[in-house]
Protein backbone atom coordinates (compact mmCIF):
# COMPACT_ATOMS: atom_id res chain seq x y z
CA UNK A 1 0.00 0.00 0.00
CA UNK A 2 2.76 2.36 0.88
CA UNK A 3 4.34 1.63 -2.59
CA UNK A 4 1.42 2.59 -4.70
CA UNK A 5 0.69 5.63 -2.32
CA UNK A 6 4.12 6.88 -3.58
CA UNK A 7 3.98 6.74 -7.15
CA UNK A 8 0.11 7.78 -7.19
CA UNK A 9 0.85 10.96 -4.76
CA UNK A 10 4.65 11.86 -5.63
CA UNK A 11 4.25 15.43 -7.34
CA UNK A 12 2.32 16.72 -4.98
CA UNK A 13 4.21 15.32 -2.30
CA UNK A 14 7.11 17.07 -2.86
CA UNK A 15 5.18 19.97 -2.06
CA UNK A 16 5.42 18.39 1.60
CA UNK A 17 8.54 18.43 3.18
CA UNK A 18 9.14 16.40 6.05
CA UNK A 19 8.61 17.10 9.43
CA UNK A 20 11.88 18.29 11.39
CA UNK A 21 13.29 15.78 13.82
CA UNK A 22 14.65 18.78 16.23
CA UNK A 23 16.93 16.62 19.08
CA UNK A 24 15.51 13.65 17.53
CA UNK A 25 17.64 13.28 14.79
CA UNK A 26 19.53 10.45 16.01
CA UNK A 27 16.63 7.98 16.30
CA UNK A 28 16.25 5.46 13.54
CA UNK A 29 13.72 5.61 11.48
CA UNK A 30 11.79 2.97 12.39
CA UNK A 31 11.50 3.86 16.27
CA UNK A 32 10.33 7.56 14.87
CA UNK A 33 8.04 6.21 12.45
CA UNK A 34 6.61 3.78 14.82
CA UNK A 35 3.24 5.37 16.66
CA UNK A 36 4.31 3.73 19.97
CA UNK A 37 7.73 4.64 19.93
CA UNK A 38 5.97 7.99 19.67
CA UNK A 39 3.27 7.88 22.24
CA UNK A 40 6.09 6.15 25.13
CA UNK A 41 8.29 8.99 24.44
CA UNK A 42 5.72 11.50 24.72
CA UNK A 43 7.30 15.04 27.01
CA UNK A 44 5.36 15.44 30.07
CA UNK A 45 7.34 17.64 32.72
CA UNK A 46 8.75 20.49 32.13
CA UNK A 47 12.44 19.21 32.37
CA UNK A 48 11.73 17.19 29.50
CA UNK A 49 10.13 20.04 27.04
CA UNK A 50 13.02 22.50 27.95
CA UNK A 51 14.88 20.31 26.39
CA UNK A 52 13.22 20.87 22.79
CA UNK A 53 11.77 24.63 22.98
CA UNK A 54 13.57 27.41 25.58
CA UNK A 55 10.99 27.46 27.96
CA UNK A 56 10.29 30.90 28.81
CA UNK A 57 9.08 31.91 32.90
CA UNK A 58 5.81 32.19 31.83
CA UNK A 59 5.47 28.33 30.24
CA UNK A 60 7.23 27.08 32.95
CA UNK A 61 5.15 28.66 35.58
CA UNK A 62 1.77 27.63 33.87
CA UNK A 63 3.49 23.87 33.57
CA UNK A 64 4.08 24.12 37.71
CA UNK A 65 1.13 25.15 38.55
CA UNK A 66 -1.77 23.81 35.90
CA UNK A 67 -0.63 20.49 35.91
CA UNK A 68 -3.10 18.88 38.08
CA UNK A 69 -6.07 20.60 35.84
CA UNK A 70 -4.96 19.37 32.63
CA UNK A 71 -2.08 17.46 31.96
CA UNK A 72 0.85 18.17 29.33
CA UNK A 73 1.53 15.64 27.15
CA UNK A 74 3.36 16.24 23.20
CA UNK A 75 4.39 13.66 21.53
CA UNK A 76 7.69 14.06 20.38
CA UNK A 77 6.68 14.17 16.69
CA UNK A 78 4.75 17.42 16.95
CA UNK A 79 6.91 18.84 19.84
CA UNK A 80 9.80 19.16 17.20
CA UNK A 81 7.17 21.45 14.96
CA UNK A 82 7.45 23.77 17.71
CA UNK A 83 9.81 27.03 16.99
CA UNK A 84 12.12 26.60 19.54
CA UNK A 85 13.04 30.13 20.18
CA UNK A 86 9.78 31.54 19.86
CA UNK A 87 6.84 31.20 22.65
CA UNK A 88 4.30 32.72 19.67
CA UNK A 89 4.49 29.19 17.46
CA UNK A 90 1.25 28.58 16.82
CA UNK A 91 2.44 24.84 16.73
CA UNK A 92 3.83 25.89 20.75
CA UNK A 93 0.90 27.71 21.72
CA UNK A 94 -1.41 24.72 21.18
CA UNK A 95 0.90 22.39 22.91
CA UNK A 96 3.05 24.28 25.56
CA UNK A 97 0.47 25.40 28.46
CA UNK A 98 0.59 29.45 29.30
CA UNK A 99 -0.41 30.96 31.68
CA UNK A 100 -3.79 32.58 30.46
CA UNK A 101 -4.62 28.32 31.04
CA UNK A 102 -4.30 29.57 35.03
CA UNK A 103 -7.01 32.43 34.89
CA UNK A 104 -10.55 30.88 35.53
CA UNK A 105 -13.24 33.52 34.31
CA UNK A 106 -16.42 33.63 35.96
CA UNK A 107 -18.36 33.08 32.46
CA UNK A 108 -16.29 29.98 31.53
CA UNK A 109 -18.19 26.59 32.21
CA UNK A 110 -16.74 23.41 33.22
CA UNK A 111 -19.46 21.27 30.50
CA UNK A 112 -19.83 24.49 28.24
CA UNK A 113 -21.53 22.51 25.59
CA UNK A 114 -23.73 20.52 28.29
CA UNK A 115 -22.42 17.24 26.96
CA UNK A 116 -22.92 15.79 30.02
CA UNK A 117 -26.61 16.73 31.12
CA UNK A 118 -27.58 15.44 27.44
CA UNK A 119 -25.61 12.03 28.40
CA UNK A 120 -28.25 9.12 27.53
CA UNK A 121 -25.90 6.47 28.28
CA UNK A 122 -21.99 6.37 29.65
CA UNK A 123 -20.39 8.36 26.91
CA UNK A 124 -23.01 9.19 24.95
CA UNK A 125 -24.47 12.67 24.25
CA UNK A 126 -27.72 12.81 22.43
CA UNK A 127 -28.62 16.00 21.56
CA UNK A 128 -29.66 15.97 17.80
CA UNK A 129 -32.30 13.94 16.80
CA UNK A 130 -30.58 11.36 14.90
CA UNK A 131 -26.96 11.11 15.68
CA UNK A 132 -24.95 10.92 18.65
CA UNK A 133 -21.20 11.81 19.93
CA UNK A 134 -19.67 8.66 21.68
CA UNK A 135 -16.92 9.30 23.60
CA UNK A 136 -14.83 6.36 24.07
CA UNK A 137 -11.69 7.25 25.75
CA UNK A 138 -10.10 10.10 27.61
CA UNK A 139 -6.59 9.73 26.51
CA UNK A 140 -5.34 11.43 23.48
CA UNK A 141 -1.74 11.89 21.45
CA UNK A 142 -1.38 15.19 22.81
CA UNK A 143 -3.31 17.36 25.10
CA UNK A 144 -4.22 20.38 23.26
CA UNK A 145 -4.36 23.69 25.68
CA UNK A 146 -7.57 24.86 23.83
CA UNK A 147 -9.51 21.69 24.28
CA UNK A 148 -13.03 22.16 25.18
CA UNK A 149 -13.38 18.68 27.07
CA UNK A 150 -10.65 19.55 29.79
CA UNK A 151 -13.23 18.58 32.79
CA UNK A 152 -12.93 14.85 31.32
CA UNK A 153 -9.93 14.50 28.70
CA UNK A 154 -6.61 13.70 29.79
CA UNK A 155 -8.24 11.89 33.54
CA UNK A 156 -7.76 8.21 33.98
CA UNK A 157 -11.22 8.09 36.11
CA UNK A 158 -12.99 9.55 32.53
CA UNK A 159 -11.71 6.09 31.02
CA UNK A 160 -14.80 4.13 29.72
CA UNK A 161 -14.56 0.32 30.77
CA UNK A 162 -15.77 -2.71 28.16
CA UNK A 163 -18.89 -2.57 30.23
CA UNK A 164 -19.96 1.10 29.75
CA UNK A 165 -18.56 0.78 25.98
CA UNK A 166 -21.27 -2.15 25.95
CA UNK A 167 -24.05 -0.19 27.24
CA UNK A 168 -23.15 2.89 24.91
CA UNK A 169 -23.41 0.49 22.13
CA UNK A 170 -26.89 -0.98 23.86
CA UNK A 171 -28.18 2.59 23.80
CA UNK A 172 -27.80 3.03 19.93
CA UNK A 173 -29.05 -0.44 19.59
CA UNK A 174 -31.89 0.57 21.48
CA UNK A 175 -32.65 3.69 19.64
CA UNK A 176 -33.40 3.06 15.88
CA UNK A 177 -33.85 6.78 15.32
CA UNK A 178 -29.56 6.72 16.03
CA UNK A 179 -28.52 6.80 11.95
CA UNK A 180 -24.67 8.56 12.66
CA UNK A 181 -22.24 8.37 15.34
CA UNK A 182 -19.26 10.42 16.06
CA UNK A 183 -16.98 7.99 18.03
CA UNK A 184 -15.01 10.51 19.94
CA UNK A 185 -12.96 11.39 22.97
CA UNK A 186 -10.24 12.30 23.64
CA UNK A 187 -9.14 10.32 21.07
CA UNK A 188 -10.38 7.00 19.76
CA UNK A 189 -7.40 6.33 17.65
CA UNK A 190 -5.71 6.21 21.22
CA UNK A 191 -7.04 2.75 21.33
CA UNK A 192 -5.10 -0.09 19.73
CA UNK A 193 -6.46 -1.73 16.46
CA UNK A 194 -8.39 -4.53 18.61
CA UNK A 195 -10.51 -2.13 21.08
CA UNK A 196 -11.11 0.28 17.94
CA UNK A 197 -12.16 -1.99 15.50
CA UNK A 198 -14.27 -3.83 18.18
CA UNK A 199 -16.45 -1.15 19.17
CA UNK A 200 -16.83 0.01 15.11
CA UNK A 201 -17.89 -3.52 14.29
CA UNK A 202 -20.82 -3.38 16.87
CA UNK A 203 -21.92 -0.14 15.88
CA UNK A 204 -21.39 -0.95 12.05
CA UNK A 205 -23.78 -4.33 13.17
CA UNK A 206 -27.20 -1.99 14.29
CA UNK A 207 -29.11 -2.43 11.35
CA UNK A 208 -30.34 1.52 11.79
CA UNK A 209 -26.90 2.69 11.56
CA UNK A 210 -26.24 4.09 8.44
CA UNK A 211 -22.92 6.11 9.04
CA UNK A 212 -20.50 6.07 11.27
CA UNK A 213 -17.45 8.92 11.97
CA UNK A 214 -14.62 8.82 14.47
CA UNK A 215 -13.26 12.30 15.46
CA UNK A 216 -9.72 11.77 15.72
CA UNK A 217 -6.62 14.50 15.67
CA UNK A 218 -3.87 11.49 15.09
CA UNK A 219 -3.43 12.55 11.61
CA UNK A 220 -1.95 15.59 13.32
CA UNK A 221 -0.31 14.94 16.32
CA UNK A 222 0.56 11.14 16.29
CA UNK A 223 0.60 10.70 12.24
CA UNK A 224 2.51 7.35 12.71
CA UNK A 225 -0.81 5.95 14.42
CA UNK A 226 -2.37 5.79 10.87
CA UNK A 227 -1.06 2.73 9.50
CA UNK A 228 -1.71 0.06 6.64
CA UNK A 229 -2.79 -2.55 9.46
CA UNK A 230 -5.39 -0.05 11.15
CA UNK A 231 -6.78 1.48 7.80
CA UNK A 232 -7.50 -2.43 6.56
CA UNK A 233 -9.07 -3.40 9.61
CA UNK A 234 -11.76 -0.60 9.69
CA UNK A 235 -12.04 -0.71 5.84
CA UNK A 236 -14.28 -3.16 6.27
CA UNK A 237 -16.98 -1.09 8.64
CA UNK A 238 -17.75 1.78 5.40
CA UNK A 239 -19.04 4.44 5.01
CA UNK A 240 -16.74 5.63 8.07
CA UNK A 241 -15.95 8.88 7.64
CA UNK A 242 -12.53 10.66 9.64
CA UNK A 243 -12.95 14.17 10.87
CA UNK A 244 -9.48 15.56 12.02
CA UNK A 245 -8.56 18.64 13.79
CA UNK A 246 -5.84 20.32 12.02
CA UNK A 247 -5.42 24.43 13.01
CA UNK A 248 -2.43 25.33 10.95
CA UNK A 249 -0.43 25.06 7.80
CA UNK A 250 2.74 24.07 9.64
CA UNK A 251 0.90 20.65 10.83
CA UNK A 252 0.25 19.50 7.42
CA UNK A 253 3.74 17.70 7.27
CA UNK A 254 4.72 14.68 4.70
CA UNK A 255 3.68 12.59 7.45
CA UNK A 256 0.41 14.32 8.11
CA UNK A 257 -0.07 13.81 4.28
CA UNK A 258 0.47 10.83 4.22
CA UNK A 259 -1.35 9.19 7.18
CA UNK A 260 -4.51 11.03 5.37
CA UNK A 261 -3.59 9.34 1.85
CA UNK A 262 -3.65 6.28 3.10
CA UNK A 263 -7.03 6.75 5.38
CA UNK A 264 -8.20 8.73 1.26
CA UNK A 265 -6.94 6.09 -0.61
CA UNK A 266 -9.31 2.88 1.20
CA UNK A 267 -12.13 5.18 0.92
CA UNK A 268 -12.37 7.28 4.33
CA UNK A 269 -13.59 10.41 3.62
CA UNK A 270 -11.82 12.96 5.54
CA UNK A 271 -13.09 16.27 6.64
CA UNK A 272 -11.64 19.00 9.26
CA UNK A 273 -12.81 20.64 12.40
CA UNK A 274 -10.71 23.73 13.00
CA UNK A 275 -10.92 25.28 15.96
CA UNK A 276 -10.23 29.54 15.55
CA UNK A 277 -7.63 29.95 18.40
CA UNK A 278 -6.39 33.92 19.09
CA UNK A 279 -2.41 33.82 18.06
CA UNK A 280 -2.42 30.52 16.18
CA UNK A 281 -4.77 30.81 12.76
CA UNK A 282 -6.87 33.94 13.48
CA UNK A 283 -5.94 35.43 10.66
CA UNK A 284 -7.51 35.05 7.08
CA UNK A 285 -4.09 34.15 4.88
CA UNK A 286 -3.61 31.81 7.61
CA UNK A 287 -7.03 29.99 7.31
CA UNK A 288 -6.63 30.02 2.88
CA UNK A 289 -3.24 28.70 3.60
CA UNK A 290 -4.70 25.93 5.83
CA UNK A 291 -7.58 24.89 3.46
CA UNK A 292 -5.19 24.76 0.56
CA UNK A 293 -3.35 22.59 1.93
CA UNK A 294 -5.69 20.27 3.44
CA UNK A 295 -7.53 19.73 -0.40
CA UNK A 296 -4.26 18.90 -1.27
CA UNK A 297 -4.17 15.95 1.18
CA UNK A 298 -7.81 15.02 0.28
CA UNK A 299 -9.44 16.56 4.06
CA UNK A 300 -12.33 18.87 3.27
CA UNK A 301 -12.59 21.87 5.64
CA UNK A 302 -15.86 21.04 7.29
CA UNK A 303 -16.21 23.39 10.19
CA UNK A 304 -14.46 26.30 11.91
CA UNK A 305 -15.32 26.48 15.43
CA UNK A 306 -15.53 29.48 17.23
CA UNK A 307 -13.68 28.86 20.88
CA UNK A 308 -15.62 27.86 23.69
CA UNK A 309 -16.45 28.84 26.71
CA UNK A 310 -14.27 26.25 28.58
CA UNK A 311 -12.20 26.55 31.66
CA UNK A 312 -8.77 28.09 31.09
CA UNK A 313 -9.23 28.66 27.36
CA UNK A 314 -10.39 32.69 27.30
CA UNK A 315 -6.63 33.75 26.23
CA UNK A 316 -7.87 31.77 22.84
CA UNK A 317 -11.18 33.43 22.26
CA UNK A 318 -11.70 35.32 19.00
CA UNK A 319 -14.82 37.52 18.19
CA UNK A 320 -17.38 36.16 15.59
CA UNK A 321 -15.68 39.39 13.71
CA UNK A 322 -12.90 37.86 13.20
CA UNK A 323 -15.00 34.72 12.14
CA UNK A 324 -16.63 36.29 10.05
CA UNK A 325 -13.58 38.38 8.17
CA UNK A 326 -12.00 35.04 7.60
CA UNK A 327 -15.41 33.46 5.77
CA UNK A 328 -15.58 36.53 3.70
CA UNK A 329 -11.77 35.99 2.78
CA UNK A 330 -12.65 32.79 1.13
CA UNK A 331 -15.72 32.87 -0.13
CA UNK A 332 -15.54 33.58 -3.92
CA UNK A 333 -12.28 34.77 -3.75
CA UNK A 334 -10.85 30.95 -3.12
CA UNK A 335 -12.65 27.38 -4.01
CA UNK A 336 -16.07 26.37 -2.56
CA UNK A 337 -14.68 23.19 -1.67
CA UNK A 338 -12.06 25.61 1.05
CA UNK A 339 -14.89 26.85 2.26
CA UNK A 340 -16.22 25.32 5.36
CA UNK A 341 -19.09 26.32 7.94
CA UNK A 342 -17.86 28.71 10.37
CA UNK A 343 -20.19 27.39 13.79
CA UNK A 344 -20.66 28.39 17.48
CA UNK A 345 -21.20 25.58 19.59
CA UNK A 346 -24.03 26.85 22.10
CA UNK A 347 -23.04 27.35 25.39
CA UNK A 348 -25.92 25.81 27.52
CA UNK A 349 -26.14 22.58 24.87
CA UNK A 350 -28.16 24.40 22.50
CA UNK A 351 -25.74 22.87 19.54
CA UNK A 352 -24.00 24.31 16.85
CA UNK A 353 -25.09 27.39 15.04
CA UNK A 354 -23.85 28.70 11.98
CA UNK A 355 -22.68 31.94 11.32
CA UNK A 356 -22.50 33.56 7.87
CA UNK A 357 -22.28 36.88 6.02
CA UNK A 358 -25.47 38.55 4.87
CA UNK A 359 -25.47 38.15 1.13
CA UNK A 360 -29.22 39.72 1.27
CA UNK A 361 -29.10 43.35 0.80
CA UNK A 362 -32.47 44.58 0.97
CA UNK A 363 -35.93 43.27 -0.78
CA UNK A 364 -37.94 45.64 -3.05
CA UNK A 365 -41.07 44.34 -4.02
CA UNK A 366 -40.42 40.97 -5.02
CA UNK A 367 -36.46 42.10 -6.35
CA UNK A 368 -34.05 40.47 -3.80
CA UNK A 369 -30.73 43.00 -4.00
CA UNK A 370 -27.83 40.40 -3.28
CA UNK A 371 -24.16 41.39 -2.88
CA UNK A 372 -21.45 39.40 -4.42
CA UNK A 373 -17.91 38.44 -2.50
CA UNK A 374 -16.79 42.10 -4.10
CA UNK A 375 -19.50 43.75 -2.50
CA UNK A 376 -20.73 44.75 -5.80
CA UNK A 377 -24.77 44.22 -6.09
CA UNK A 378 -26.76 42.36 -8.44
CA UNK A 379 -30.33 41.69 -8.39
CA UNK A 380 -32.82 38.52 -8.43
CA UNK A 381 -36.13 38.75 -9.33
CA UNK A 382 -38.43 36.45 -7.00
CA UNK A 383 -41.39 34.33 -8.62
CA UNK A 384 -44.89 35.89 -7.96
C1 LIG B 1 -21.12 18.11 16.79
C2 LIG B 1 -22.02 17.13 17.36
C3 LIG B 1 -22.63 16.17 16.56
C4 LIG B 1 -22.43 16.10 15.06
O1 LIG B 1 -22.91 17.28 14.46
P1 LIG B 1 -22.84 17.48 12.87
O2 LIG B 1 -23.26 18.91 12.68
O3 LIG B 1 -23.75 16.50 12.26
O4 LIG B 1 -21.40 17.26 12.46
C5 LIG B 1 -23.49 15.29 17.18
N1 LIG B 1 -23.74 15.35 18.50
C6 LIG B 1 -23.16 16.28 19.30
C7 LIG B 1 -23.50 16.30 20.75
C8 LIG B 1 -22.27 17.20 18.76
O5 LIG B 1 -21.69 18.10 19.54
S1 LIG C 1 -7.24 15.94 20.50
FE1 LIG C 1 -9.28 16.83 20.81
S2 LIG C 1 -10.03 15.90 22.73
FE2 LIG C 1 -7.81 15.58 22.65
S3 LIG C 1 -6.93 17.30 23.77
FE3 LIG C 1 -6.97 17.88 21.60
S4 LIG C 1 -8.90 18.98 21.37
FE4 LIG C 1 -9.06 17.83 23.30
Amino acid sequence: MKERLQTEASSVLDRFPPAPRGPWSGVADADWNDWRWQFRHRIKTAEALAEVVRLTADEARAIREGADRFRLAVTPYYAALMDPDDPACPIRRQGVPGTGELAISPFEMEDPLAEERDMRAPGVTHRYPDRVLFYVSPTCAMYCRHCTRKRKVSRSDTAMTDAEIGQGIAYVRAHPEVRDIVISGGDPLTLDDDRVERIVARLRAIPHVEILRIGTRVPVTLPQRITPGLVARLRAYQPLYVNTHFNHPRECTREAFQACALLADAGFPLGNQMVLLRGVNDDPAVVKALNHRLLMMRVKPYYIYLCDMAQGISHFRTTLAKGLEILESLRGWTSGLAVPYLVVDAPGGGGKIPILPEYVVRREGNRVVLRNYQHREFVYPEPD
